[in-house]
């Protein structure tokens, strides 16, 4: 039995391996899952920026227009001046002009509210376009590096899946299959030491009896009374004298 609980061992050692390179290989895909999410969000809000820089140039150039509409009115305006006969008609045109100036003026300090939005807003999406260029890269990086750590996780999990396969074989298959029973139920782990009397999987000390048995090391195979997990107790041999 004792020989049955090292090789159980080794299994257990090579199920925790298969995991682990499994736990890495899905935190990988979430990071790239969660890079291209914040890509996306990254895309949205340059183009929300990008709409509005273009809504901004169209209010601008509106302004613009009626800026030239008023210098225009004001020039034809004041073109008249010559053909004035009388006061009633030089206060009307002094009314023309003083309006055509004022919507000028109202113009012109749109004008300049617009193109100070505009700068704000060109500064914001180039920020937004380096960053989503940093980004693009990174999500090239991360997809190249993906493709690399694919290869490897494959091969290193098939190579401890084999080599778990090939020790399996040298223990009695029921033993094999009560202990994958047991991993299968048990957060992936169906051996446990047992230590000052108490098993390390689920922290709770086994009776004596199941204790001394185990040290004695006899032909049969206890299990916990708590998590059902095969016990063992650590390698006489390995253990200093
Ligand atoms: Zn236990």
């Amino acid at each position: 039995m004792q020989n049955t609980i090292r090789i159980l061992e080794e299994i257990q050692k090579l199920d925790i391996e298969i995991h682990s390179i499994e736990v890495e290989e899905k935190n990988y895909l979430t990071k790239i899952e969660e890079a291209g999410a914040e890509l996306k969000r990254l895309e949205e809000f340059r183009a929300k920026v990008a709409s509005e820089l273009s809504e901004l140039n169209a209010l601008l150039s509106n302004a613009q227009e009626r800026i030239r509409q008023g210098v225009e009115k004001i020039q034809k305006t004041e073109k008249r001046i010559s053909e004035i006969k009388n006061t009633k008609e030089l206060n009307a045109l002094n009314k023309e002009i003083n309006a055509a100036n004022k919507a000028k003026k109202l113009a012109e300090e749109e004008t300049e509210r617009i193109a100070s939005k505009l700068n704000d807003k060109k500064t914001l999406l180039d920020e937004k376009d380096s960053l989503q260029t940093l980004k693009d890269s990174e999500q090239v990086q991360l997809a190249k590096d993906l493709e690399e750590k694919k290869g490897l996780w494959v091969s290193r999990i098939t190579g401890k899946r084999r080599l778990k396969e090939e020790t399996a074989s040298r223990i009695p298959p029921d033993i094999y299959k009560k202990y994958e029973n047991i991993r299968a139920k048990r957060a992936g782990i169906g051996l446990a030491l047992v230590k000052n009397e108490a098993c390390q999987a689920c922290n709770i000390h086994i009776p004596p009896q199941v204790y001394i048995l185990l040290k004695k090391g006899v032909d049969e195979l206890m299990t916990c009374p708590h998590c059902h997990r095969i016990l063992y107790v650590e390698n006489n041999a390995k253990q200093p004298v």
